[in-house]
């Protein structure tokens, strides 16, 4: 195998242990009292991670019970992360702007993790798998084509169990055709910030998307959590369903806590406009983190708005401190710049964080930097 071509390993101190209360002082007829039992700490983790470059190097089974894993699969330019346990799977968006690009390449590299799953649109051969498979949670960050492309293709492959979108509507055709193959997935729930219309119909781009009554369909908010399976959950910290001019601003951040061990998903999420990493928080980033601060405060970061000057500020960076920061970028450019930029790499070095990313080898082979971190009880 040659996935773990390069793996480093960060042990990780056992959260504090919680004090037991102190005894009251007794009264006069109180019973002895009985000592609490003394907490449990948690099993120490680690992270490791290896580069993945194709799906031929990827672990053949599921992660056991304990052990997540996080995929930075290489879309080129846009994002796609899995996070997996034993026992769930959630995908954080799956898009790209590369014109070449095919969406297959998301579903072949979920294939390859998840199992094969769907018919013949669901793999390279043109034969269909014969089964189907689950992904309990799809969360599109926010309406931009980079990270929603290969979306539709995922929900016509796998049975989706919850979508997360912030319900702001962008009018384009890929967003439609999103919101399409979601009306199509039954069972599916459908989580806006939005609040759902009273007759269930999103328009865009000239046509009406109308959620059937298969679809269930319900608002989250802001500190919303959700359970992902034992030791893990994640908790919304940014739901933004008006309709801004720069769909960015819409992006949802989630932290995803993984037996311990905080992931922060961020999208697009930014300050502002392009500045030093040195210049004052804004938007999304200060709303996070003053509303809040021990959530953002994460062991990995999904680098915001794919390491553009836009986003991590370092009062940001700060207040994040993440040992790992993952950045998913590739060759083509955002309104004439190719990310990320020189000043974020910088800002994140200056945090201690260890960068992984997935342009690293754009010029000789497409799609071949893909990265897998594991959390595991440590060794
Ligand atoms: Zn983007
Ligand atoms: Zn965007």
């Amino acid at each position: 195998m040659r996935i773990f071509v390069a793996a480093a390993v960060i042990a990780l101190a056992g959260c504090p242990a919680v004090q037991p209360p102190q005894p009251t002082t007794p009264g006069p007829v109180s019973p002895e009292p009985v000592p609490p039992e003394p907490p449990v700490p948690p099993e120490p983790l680690s992270i490791t991670w290896a580069r993945v470059e194709t799906t031929h190097d990827l672990p053949p089974a599921p992660p056991p019970d304990g052990t997540w894993r996080i995929h930075m699969i290489d879309v080129g330019t846009g994002l796609a992360i899995l996070v997996q346990g034993a026992d769930f799977a959630l995908l954080f968006d799956a898009g790209s702007n590369d014109p070449g690009e095919k969406p297959l390449r998301v579903v072949a590299y979920l294939s390859a993790a998840l199992g094969p799953s769907g018919d013949e649109q669901c793999t390279t051969s043109g034969a269909p798998t014969g089964t189907r498979r689950t992904i309990d949670h799809v969360i599109l960050s926010h309406p931009h084509l980079d990270h929603a492309s290969a979306l539709d293709l995922v929900l016509h492959c796998y049975d989706v169990r919850h979508v997360w979108d912030a319900g702001a509507v962008n009018d384009a055709v890929f967003y439609r055709d999103f919101l399409t193959a979601v009306s199509e997935e039954p069972g599916v729930t459908y989580h806006t910030a939005a609040p759902p219309p009273d007759d269930r119909t999103i328009h865009v781009k000239g046509f009406g998307v109308t959620m059937p009554p298969a679809v269930g369909w319900q608002m989250f908010s802001e500190g919303d959590e959700m359970a992902l399976g034992a030791a893990a959950r994640f908790t919304l910290l940014h739901a933004e369903g008006k309709r801004h001019a720069d769909p960015n601003r819409n992006s949802i951040v989630v932290a995803v806590d993984l037996g311990g061990v905080r992931l922060l998903l961020t999208g697009d999420a930014e300050s502002g406009a392009r500045a030093d990493p040195s210049a004052a928080l804004g938007d999304v980033e200060a709303h996070v983190v003053s509303q809040f601060p021990a959530l953002v405060d994460a062991d990995i970061l999904q680098v915001g708005h794919h390491g553009s000057k836009t986003s991590s500020r370092r009062a940001f960076l700060d207040a994040v401190s993440p040992r790992l920061a993952l950045i998913s970028a590739g060759p083509r450019r955002y309104k004439g710049t190719r990310l990320p930029d020189a000043e974020v790499l910088a800002a994140l070095a200056a945090v201690g964080a260890t960068v992984l990313r997935t342009d690293e080898r754009d010029e000789t082979c497409r799609g071949c930097d893909s990265w897998l971190v594991t959390i595991a009880p440590a060794p």
